[in-house]
């Protein structure tokens, strides 16, 4: 087991916002409703110094009829121009040492928080995130902030002779890599984005950041606040554009390592390349996707499930990587458990993810409500509950629960809010953890049941990152529960969590005669 002080103990997580004080609550959606106003524009920022350029807009995911915002988007050129700047700084951000990368970092989490309503503002209007999901949000990108900060601080500083013979002095520093590519998704616009660049510049790397293409406003704004923090222009660079600048950035030969979250396929794709480009042979640090399943047995509670499956497969519009997709019910409780599970559904409120009732917001864009669409007709003959849709021009998708033979008749990880229910048999339970291993992904699990060697027969056969057990299996926090998979969901780094820094840095052993 890890020490407890490794998991810095002096730093305290993100207070949020509490949304149950309609003190708080109503001034806080008079600033958020005026902020709707405001229509950034993001573009390549290159040495501190942002590019001009033809602008595209930006569309609300709950309405594409509002334009948030524009962007310009990177060209080849500004690819290379951002490699070769960060790629000149990196030795001096390294050498700066790790006090002046963690403060600024810490300075940056504290103008996050300063700047809280614009940030939750574009999280709402731009990822289509409901309040409370962007609040939780922006306490995600402020606890990677100070956590690495922390982490960095313990892990970079100076080293502890290492023993040798009398007459010899040996050592074993940290230092970062070069340039980190980090390529983020849109589904955690701020937070993966944020803790990515964190990350990598604790490390004592320079950054070349590419935001998902539906979200390049929050990531502009962040990157003027990392920059006013202390962050020099040269060592944090943005390129904002869609997966051929990604590829671009990835294939340039100036690059470091890369730190990825985003779909398996994409990881795939970024590794080959990584294969075939010249220049030196680096890492890829890649967060990948699930096919998540909880194992309900029946000693669970049916309200506790009931509660956890919801919050589990529809909040964020099941838009989490670690979101329930299926649920496996010992088959003697499942008919009164889905019953729960049908009526708690039918009690949500899809919609506007502006208004404070909403439960379940919209899906990022037309081509992922398409393909959401797709599979949720496909399955409309095995439907245990299918809600209506709000009216509009939004990528709005039907939360719905459809019943399937197995885990293994899923061939993709259908990333919305479909949940798909499988019953089991008592004496089917190690099949049962077998399927959801084979399909080999690995991110997370959820299980209910008061037997306690149920719960650990589970956890030692199940081959996944995050187990959460009697709860539900969303929302890792920060330095308590360092979140990332095995298998197709990634090459197992565990983003907020002490081994982290690590995969971002080379490790040099320093001998000297004395
Ligand atoms: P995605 O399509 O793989 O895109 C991720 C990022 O990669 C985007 O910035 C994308 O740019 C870029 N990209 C696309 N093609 C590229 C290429 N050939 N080379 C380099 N970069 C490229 O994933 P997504 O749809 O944004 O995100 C959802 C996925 O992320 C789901 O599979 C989810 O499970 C996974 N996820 C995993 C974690 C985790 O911690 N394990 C966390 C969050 C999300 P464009 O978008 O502009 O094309």
């Amino acid at each position: 087991p890890l020490p407890s002080e490794l998991f810095a103990p002096e730093r305290l997580n993100s207070a949020g916002i509490d949304l149950s004080d309609p003190l708080v609550r109503a001034p806080l959606m008079v600033r958020l409703t005026a902020l709707e106003a405001k229509h950034p524009i993001a573009a390549p920022i290159i040495g501190g110094k942002t590019l001009k350029g033809s602008k595209v807009p930006v569309t609300a995911p709950f309405d594409r009829s509002i334009t948030v915002g524009h962007v310009v988007e990177a060209t080849p050129e500004a690819v290379a121009q951002a490699v070769t700047l960060a790629h000149d700084a990196q030795p001096d951000w390294d050498a700066a040492g790790v006090d002046v990368r963690a403060d600024a970092l810490e300075a940056a989490a504290n103008l996050y928080e300063k700047h809280t309503d614009e940030l939750l503002s574009l999280c709402v209007r731009e990822a289509g995130k409901t309040v409370p999901d962007a609040i939780l949000e922006l306490r995600e990108a402020v606890d990677f902030l100070r956590y690495y900060a922390v982490e960095a601080r313990r892990q970079f500083g100076p080293a502890d002779p290492l023993p040798g013979p009398t007459g010899e002095s040996n050592t074993l520093t940290l230092h970062g890599r070069g340039v980190i590519a980090a390529i983020s998704p849109w589904n955690f616009p701020l937070a993966i984005f944020t803790g990515q660049i964190a990350a990598a510049l604790a490390a004592g790397n320079s950054v070349v950041a590419k935001p998902a293409g539906q979200t390049p406003l929050i990531a502009a704004r962040a990157v003027e606040l990392l920059h006013q923090a202390g962050i020099p222009g040269d060592v944090l660079n943005l390129l904002p554009g869609d997966g051929k600048v990604g590829a671009a950035l990835v294939a340039h030969p100036g690059i470091g390592g890369v730190v990825f979250t985003g779909s398996t396929n994409t990881a795939r794709s970024i590794n080959l390349t990584l294969a075939q480009r010249t220049g030196p042979i680096v890492p890829l640090i890649a967060e990948t996707g699930g096919q998540n399943a909880m194992i309900v047995d029946s000693s669970a509670l049916s309200e506790q499930v009931t509660r956890d499956v919801v919050q589990s497969a529809f909040q964020s519009a099941g838009q989490r990587c670690s979101a329930l997709r299926v649920l496996y019910l010992q088959d003697d409780i499942a008919d009164g458990v889905l019953e729960m599970i049908s009526g708690a559904m039918r009690a949500l409120t899809i919609g506007d993810p502006r208004k404070l009732s909403t439960d379940v917001g919209p899906v990022i864009d037309a081509a992922a409500r398409a393909s959401l669409q797709k599979h949720s007709n496909e399955l409309s003959g095995a439907v245990v509950c299918r809600l209506d849709l709000p009216v509009g021009q939004g990528n709005f998708v039907a939360p719905a629960a459809f019943s399937i033979p197995a885990i293994s008749a899923l061939s993709q990880e259908h990333f919305g809010p479909l949940l798909h229910v499988v019953r089991f048999a008592a004496e089917n339970l190690d099949a049962v953890i077998d399927a959801i291993n084979a399909t080999g992904f690995g991110l997370t699990l959820g299980v209910h049941s008061r037997i306690d060697t149920t719960i650990e027969r589970i956890v030692a056969r199940a081959r996944v990152g995050n187990i959460y057990v009697n709860r539900n299996q969303i929302g890792a926090v920060v330095g308590s529960q360092p979140f990332g998979g095995e298998g197709l969901s990634g090459t197992g780094p565990k983003a907020g969590g002490p081994h982290y820094l690590a995969r971002f840095a080379t490790e040099r052993t320093l001998c000297v005669d004395t």
